[in-house]
């Protein structure tokens, strides 16, 4: 039995496509409507997470913040069951560090490994896995991992996946940024965002925001790519805390996080990430539009 905690976003499509490919689940979420939901592909109902653990050798999680995944953790180490704990979050490298001693103390392994690909790519099992902790206990959860996408081995270092998580977003988050300023600047200076896209798709300025963000949740002002607001900063100032620890300049960063906390402000935590381009066009007047 398979182990599932946190049915959202991401989790509710991970744990599906584990079902579809055979595993038997048990499953828990704070919200009793998402457990439903997944009954409905056959997983087992758990009311806790402790009860996941009493159940499953092997559990998964994939939750929305820090705090959510040590109490998860902690509740997780008096499983009966449970010999393999595996993160999926992202919460950054000291809350790993520390999920993996509170499981480490109990004979139980951890692995964290964040994902990225978003909500397509967790539906479609190609995200990519970042993994770290015992070699042993990443081939252990390899068959499973290959599931969802591809796993990549980081480190047996505990927490250094997370570390690998938050460069890969704040490159997201920065690129997603910068493509939602030059389209603004763009139609400020009269061209058409639908043209604009085509030449930076077909040229050097290509990101991840302009291939596939802009035209699936921007255009179409349908704002639903499927990662909220408050996560992608949850994500940037675990980067910025990491950086800062490190003693490093940070300047692109900083100001990255700036637009980000805006966001914040102005849109809401729960709002969608491509929402960072309403408070750009707000301030220069003009819509991004053209789905
Ligand atoms: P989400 O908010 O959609 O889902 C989180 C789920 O966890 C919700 O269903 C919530 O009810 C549940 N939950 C909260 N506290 C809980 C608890 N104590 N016990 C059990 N369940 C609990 O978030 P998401 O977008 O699915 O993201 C999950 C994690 O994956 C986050 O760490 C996020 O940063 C990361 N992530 C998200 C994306 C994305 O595109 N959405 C991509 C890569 C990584």
């Amino acid at each position: 039995m398979i182990g599932f905690i946190g049915l959202g976003n991401m989790g509710f499509p991970m744990a599906h496509r584990l079902a579809a490919a055979g595993r038997e689940l048990v499953v828990y979420d704070t919200r009793s409507e998402a457990v439903d939901r997944a009954t409905e592909f056959g997983a087992h109902r758990a009311a806790s997470p402790r009860e996941v653990a009493d159940r499953a050798e092997i559990v998964l999680a994939s939750l929305p913040s820090l705090q959510a995944s040590e109490t998860v953790a902690a509740e997780v180490v008096g499983g009966a069951e449970v010999r393999l704990f595996i993160d999926l979050s992202t919460v950054g490298s000291d809350v790993a560090q520390r999920n993996h001693t509170t499981l480490g103390a109990k004979g139980i392994a951890a692995l964290d490994a964040p994902v990225s690909g978003g909500v397509g790519g967790a539906a479609a099992g190609t995200l990519a896995v970042m993994v770290s902790g015992p070699r042993h206990a990443f081939e252990t959860a390899k068959p499973l991992l290959d599931e969802l996408g591809r796993p990549i081995f980081v480190d047996e270092l505990p927490g250094a996946a997370q570390t690998m998580k938050l460069i890969n977003n704040l490159m997201a988050a920065t690129t997603l940024a910068a493509t939602a300023e030059v389209v603004v600047m763009g139609i400020k200076a009269g061209l058409d965002p639908k043209v604009m896209l085509e030449v930076l798709n077909a040229g050097s300025g290509a990101t991840h925001a302009s291939r596939d963000k802009f035209p699936k949740a921007v255009l179409p002002r349908t704002f639903d790519y499927g990662f909220a607001t408050g996560l992608m900063v949850k994500d940037v100032r675990l980067y910025l805390d990491q950086a800062r620890a490190l003693g490093l300049p940070m300047q692109l960063a900083d100001a990255v996080a700036g637009m980000w906390e805006s966001t914040l402000r102005d849109e809401g935590a729960e709002s969608d990430f491509t929402s960072i381009v309403k408070v750009l066009e707000k301030a220069a007047g003009v819509t991004v539009s053209g789905g």
